[in-house]
């Protein structure tokens, strides 16, 4: 188990420190409603561990990733967007467009999408 991160702010929003408005919440994971929303529906799925990006996983980290993708279809399902099609993205460092050091996996839905990202 990696040890949280007090000045991470993603960390401060799984211990409930700073809020957020949470669609999913269980032992391994959390998902919130991004604060500055790119699409109608903006959510961001992470694991309850401070894992800094998704260059950070190992294979132990299997059934979290296995966890995550399972509870963002269930909630696309229940967002009434799952039918039309979602985009899942996780940034990794600058040049990736990260900019909260705390892996989480971007959702986003309800309008049609391009490619490639800018
Ligand atoms: P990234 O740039 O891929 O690291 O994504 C970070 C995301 O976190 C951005 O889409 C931000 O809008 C979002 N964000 C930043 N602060 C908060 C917050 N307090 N609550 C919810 N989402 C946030
Ligand atoms: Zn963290």
């Amino acid at each position: 188990m990696r040890a949280a991160d007090p000045a991470c702010l993603f960390c401060r929003i799984v211990a409930g420190e700073i809020p957020a408005t949470r669609v999913h919440d269980d032992e391994a994971l959390i998902a919130i409603r991004d604060i500055a929303p790119r699409a109608p529906t903006h959510v961001l799925f992470m694991p309850r561990e401070h894992i800094p990006s998704a260059a950070d996983l190992t294979a132990d980290d299997g059934p979290m990733l296995g966890a995550l993708f399972g509870a963002a279809a269930e909630f696309a399902r229940s967002e009434g967007i799952a039918d039309t099609g979602y985009r899942m993205v996780t940034n990794i460092g600058a040049w990736g467009g990260q900019t909260v050091d705390h892996l989480h996996v971007h959702l986003l839905g309800g309008r049609s999408m391009s490619w490639p990202p800018g």
